[in-house]
Parts: structure tokens; C-alpha cells; sequence
């Protein structure tokens, strides 16, 4: 999952960033609402958290911004507590959920999830594909009964496969979703991730669960394979 922090306030951003990429989110960051609205524009982000008091556009305009252009994000808003926002300016705008400052980042990472989980109405806290389990709050993947252990990365590889799983997904949208844009790399360490992904969750159980599908990416089998 990608995710955008608008924020300019440094030393905020930077624990953001850190806390949600320790949590397997790639994170990136912009320093002022202009910047932010371009960054909106030009990768599909999961979610954006947004700070409401920025330089050059501020948070309200951005949000209402992007609703304008029909791009239905899920915005998670960051107030001040001697902030003027009352609540229904700030949903007006088209926030989806706000948080006031101070906060602690359990309360945000909690509220982003759920930013995250209510996206979609079909999605299920816990995501399953026959008897592959995958808990996006605990990071705990399971085989049937059998725990499986993953790194941060291939946790969000495989979160990213099973969200859209029957789906064929490209290496280049693995990348957007999972990658920041420090990373630029050879797309194809996805492969390497893949490969690696299936030596845990397939073949120690005789399973095909991701699919090759030649010349266009992967799907996972919404079956569990
Ligand atoms: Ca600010």
C-alpha cells in the first residue's frame, strides 16, 4: 500500500514516514500542498494523510481539489488542536476521516486502516483466498493452520496480490503500490520478491497460488490455489 504525506513540518513527517514504513507502507512525503496535489496527480496512491495548515495550498483546498477532479482517495486530515476546523468543514471538503494534533501514531495507523478497509465495502479486515490468510493489522499470514513468516516487503507484495486478487496485476503497478520513489531500481526485483513469496506461502504446500500470466504480470488465484 502507498501511501502520500502531505506535511511541512519536518521532524512530523520524517516519524510518519518512518512509523508507516516500519508498519511495510511505501511512503512518500511532500512538504507543501502544491507539490502534494501534483504528487496526487500523478500516482494512485491508497491513501493520503494531510495536514491542514500548509504553505502555498492548504489541506482543504487540495482535498477539495482532488474530489473536483474526481480522484476519491481516502483522505486522512491532520488538525491543530487551537485549530479553527470544526469537524463538518472539514468532511465538507471531502476529508474522509481527521485527526487532531498531538496523536498517537497507534490511533493514526489504526484510523488509516480503517481509511484503508472501508475503500472498498467488499474488503474484509482479514484478507482470504481459500485457505491463504493474510491480517493487514497484525502482519500474520497464515497456510490453513500453518503460520507463515514474511519480510515487510513480500507482507506487502502479497497484501497488495490478494486485495486484488482474480485480478491480473503488472510488475509496474507492484511497483507503485509498494515501492517509494527512492527506489528506482530494476522493476524487475519484483520477480525475485515473487519467486520468494512463492518458496513461504506455495511450494511447501504444493500450491500455485500466484500465476505468471506471460508478457502481463500476476494473479493470485482467488482460491488460494
Ligand atoms: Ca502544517
Amino acid at each position: 500500500m502507498r501511501i502520500l504525506v502531505v506535511e511541512d513540518e519536518q521532524a512530523m513527517a520524517q516519524s510518519l514516514q518512518a512509523g508507516l514504513e516500519a508498519e511495510g507502507f511505501a511512503v512518500d512525503v511532500a512538504p507543501d500542498g502544491q507539490q502534494g496535489l501534483w504528487l496526487a496527480g500523478e500516482v494512485a496512491y491508497d491513501a493520503i494523510i494531510l495536514d491542514l495548515m500548509l504553505p502555498k495550498v492548504n489541506g482543504f483546498v487540495l482535498c477539495r481539489t482532488l474530489r473536483e477532479r474526481d480522484d476519491w482517495t481516502p483522505v486522512l486530515m491532520l488538525t491543530a488542536k487551537d485549530g479553527h476546523l470544526d469537524e463538518a468543514e472539514g468532511l465538507d471538503t471531502g476529508a474522509d476521516d481527521y485527526l487532531t494534533k498531538p496523536f498517537s501514531f497507534v490511533v493514526l495507523l489504526a484510523r488509516l486502516r480503517a481509511l484503508l478497509r472501508r475503500r472498498s465495502r467488499a474488503r474484509p479486515t482479514i484478507l482470504s483466498s481459500g485457505d491463504l490468510h493474510l491480517d493487514p493489522a497484525t502482519h500474520e499470514v497464515r497456510r490453513g493452520t500453518n503460520e507463515i513468516k514474511l519480510t515487510a516487503r513480500e507482507f506487502s507484495i502479497l497484501e497488495f496480490l490478494m486485495r486484488e486478487s482474480g485480478n491480473v496485476v503488472s510488475k509496474a503497478k507492484i511497483m507503485e503500490h509498494v515501492w517509494d520513489f527512492s527506489f528506482d531500481g530494476d522493476p524487475n526485483i519484483v520477480e525475485v520478491y515473487i519467486r520468494s513469496l512463492r518458496t513461504k506461502i506455495d511450494i511447501p504446500f504444493n500450491r500455485r497460488s500466484i500465476g505468471t500470466i506471460r508478457g502481463a504480470g500476476y494473479k493470485m488465484a482467488s482460491n488460494g490455489g
